[in-house]
This record gives structure tokens, C-alpha cells and sequence, in this order.
């Protein structure tokens, strides 16, 4: 049980907030609700490091000390129909990501690739709005091959899905299936004009129910107020999510958001540690937009903030730190990578 309950207590003063955080969360397993989140993303520059250090205790003691560490390729990158404000990846905007296909071979040698660097989780990603029979025969084929060659986790990331497609993605092993709420539901009509909040809900419940492990997250730093960033800490809580990929717009260019400025490195780390306190046993996930938003330091402070999961190598549509980096920085932060078969 990950959601706040009706016991939680509100207060302003960020002394007492971090002390009823404390015993709520820390102690009883209870993530924060939507107003204290609220309280938490509007604490002082200067409780901050306080802040951080509970939402890692809270990590540490919910989740343990283990990263989950995880690879992903695209296997069909750009010109997707929605029209998400964010994403270079839309057809619908003038941003020079092309739509391309990934072979079999191509991605069975990812899978070894991601496996070499010690990923527990593989996640094949496609850019589309749903699968359609090709990509479903492409994921079909691309999974079946990679179970044979390299002993790691698949999971995918395919769009909307239909309750078929749910059933067939778990017969064929996909142990994790990824799509993100991506904003809260007041804030997503400002984000995606060509479906609803609802449909991606719809989604993760159908996946949640046929016993894949569910990772929803989203984007912060897309112009939502403060309200409407916990509000979608609140609603990601309430999905009670295996795994919540928490990206920071990186503002592409072409995009409708390519204009906006970069979020601010310490509401990021508030960020980060509200999410942590909203969902104590989650793996929280840093994905896209970490090294532009935080750099190296705040990578760091991320990582004891309430960071659990790190994505290693490259994103969708932008380059990420060498895995090697990643890697020395958890050994450095002596923070075990989670090894195949073991759960957090
Ligand atoms: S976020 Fe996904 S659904 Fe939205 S435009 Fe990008 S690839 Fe398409």
C-alpha cells in the first residue's frame, strides 16, 4: 500500500512537515498525500539537504540498498502519430528525429550489450501510438530471440495497448511493461491533444491486472505548477506502480516545449525526494533529462535523495552519460547493482 491514508496530517511548518514525513513514511509505510507533496515541493532552499536525506532513509529502508539497473533500445524511433508536446519522436512536429526500424540481430545484440554492463532489465522500446500486427510480430520475434541468447529481464514500452495485446506481451515473457502518465490529468491536455489521460490509465490498469509488473511515470518540468506535480505523484501512487520513471524535460528542439527553460536543479531534487516520499517501496527510476537538469553533483545528490534505478547508456533521442560513469558513481556511492533474479 503505497497511497497516503486518510490518518495522514497536514502542516506548513517544514519542521514539523519532515517530522509527521518521518514517522509517516519512514516508519509506517505510508506515502505522503497530495497536499503534504504539496508542502514538501514548497519547502525552503534550505531544508532541502534535510529533505533529501529522509527521502534516502525512506528508500533505504523500504526498498534497500540496491540499483536496479536497466538498458533500452528503440526498435522503431520517430514519426509517431500523438502529438505529445515533448517528445522529438512525434511525426507532428518539425524535429529531426526519422522514422527508423531496428533487425532482430540488431536487438538481440543490444540485449547482450545492456547485459555486459550488468543490467538486470532490458526494455525495447517503439514509438508509436500502439502496436499494430508488424510491430506485435516484431516484438514476438525480437523477445523469443533474445530469451535465447542473453539471460536478462525483457521488458517493452509499445504505446496504448488492447486487452489482447496485454495477454499476449505476458504469455510471451515480457516480465515489465513501461507507459508513463507522462503529466497529471489537470495538466495533460496542455501536454497531448491526441488521446487521453484516461486511455493511458486504462493501460496500465489492464497490464497491472494481467500480472506484468507496471512502470508509469512521467515528465516534470513541462510548465505544471507545483499543485500539479504532486497531483501526479498522487495519481502515480494510486496506480501503485512496480516502477516510476521519473524524466526531466530536456527541451528539443521542434518540439512545442523546445522554447521552455530548463527545470530548476534544486526542484529536481524536490522533486525527487516527493516522489519518494509519495511511493516508499516503488523503484524510482532517474530516466530522461537527469545529466542536462542536475549534472554530476546533483546526479549524486539524487541517487542518496531517493533514487533507486538508473538507465544506463543512451535514451530515446538523446545521449546519456557512459555506462562506465554510471557505474563507477554507484561503486563510489557503495550502492550494489541488484543482480538477476533478486527483487527489491
Ligand atoms: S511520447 Fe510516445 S506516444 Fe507521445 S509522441 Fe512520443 S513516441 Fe509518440
Amino acid at each position: 500500500m503505497t497511497a497516503a491514508s486518510s490518518a495522514t496530517a497536514t502542516v506548513h511548518d517544514p519542521a514539523d512537515l519532515l517530522a509527521v514525513a518521518r514517522q509517516q513514511v519512514l516508519a509506517d509505510g505510508v506515502g505522503l498525500s497530495e497536499q503534504q507533496l504539496v508542502d514538501v515541493l514548497r519547502l525552503p532552499d534550505e531544508r532541502v539537504p534535510e529533505l533529501l536525506e529522509l527521502a534516502h532513509q525512506v528508500r533505504m529502508t523500504w526498498c534497500g540498498p540496491e540499483i536496479e539497473v536497466e538498458g533500452i533500445v528503440s526498435l522503431k524511433t520517430g514519426g509517431c502519430p500523438e502529438d505529445c508536446h515533448f517528445c522529438s519522436q512525434s511525426g507532428q512536429f518539425e524535429s529531426p528525429v526519422r522514422a527508423v526500424w531496428l533487425n532482430i540481430p540488431e536487438l538481440v545484440e543490444a540485449a547482450k550489450q545492456t547485459a555486459a554492463t550488468g543490467a538486470t532489465e532490458f526494455c525495447i522500446v517503439a514509438a508509436v501510438r500502439g502496436p499494430d500486427d508488424r510491430l506485435m510480430g516484431q516484438v514476438r520475434d525480437g523477445v523469443a530471440a533474445i530469451r535465447e541468447a542473453v539471460d536478462i529481464n525483457i521488458a517493452c514500452s509499445l504505446g496504448m495497448l488492447t486487452q489482447p495485446q496485454v495477454d499476449e506481451l505476458a504469455a510471451m515473457g515480457v516480465h515489465r511493461y513501461n507507459h508513463n502518465l507522462e503529466a497529471a490529468r489537470s495538466y495533460f491536455p496542455q501536454v497531448v491533444t491526441t488521446h487521453s489521460w484516461e486511455e493511458r490509465v486504462d493501460t496500465c490498469r489492464m497490464v497491472r491486472d494481467a500480472g506484468m509488473e507496471l512502470c508509469c511515470g512521467g515528465l516534470v518540468g513541462m510548465g505544471e505548477s507545483v499543485e500539479q506535480r504532486a497531483e501526479l505523484a498522487a495519481q502515480l501512487a494510486e496506480l501503485e506502480p512496480d516502477e516510476v520513471p521519473l524524466n526531466f524535460l530536456n527541451p528539443r528542439p521542434g518540439t512545442p516545449f523546445g522554447e521552455l527553460p530548463l527545470m530548476d536543479g534544486t526542484d529536481a531534487l524536490r522533486t525527487i525526494a516527493a516522489f519518494r516520499l509519495a511511493m516508499p517501496r516503488t523503484i524510482l527510476r532517474y530516466a530522461g533529462g537527469r545529466e542536462i537538469t542536475l549534472g554530476d553533483l546533483g546526479t549524486r545528490d539524487g541517487l542518496t535523495g531517493g533514487i533507486n534505478a538508473v538507465i544506463v547508456g543512451n535514451y530515446l533521442t538523446t545521449l546519456g552519460r557512459e555506462p562506465a560513469d554510471d557505474l563507477a558513481l554507484l561503486s563510489d556511492l557503495r550502492m550494489p547493482v541488484k543482480e538477476l533474479g533478486k527483487t527489491l
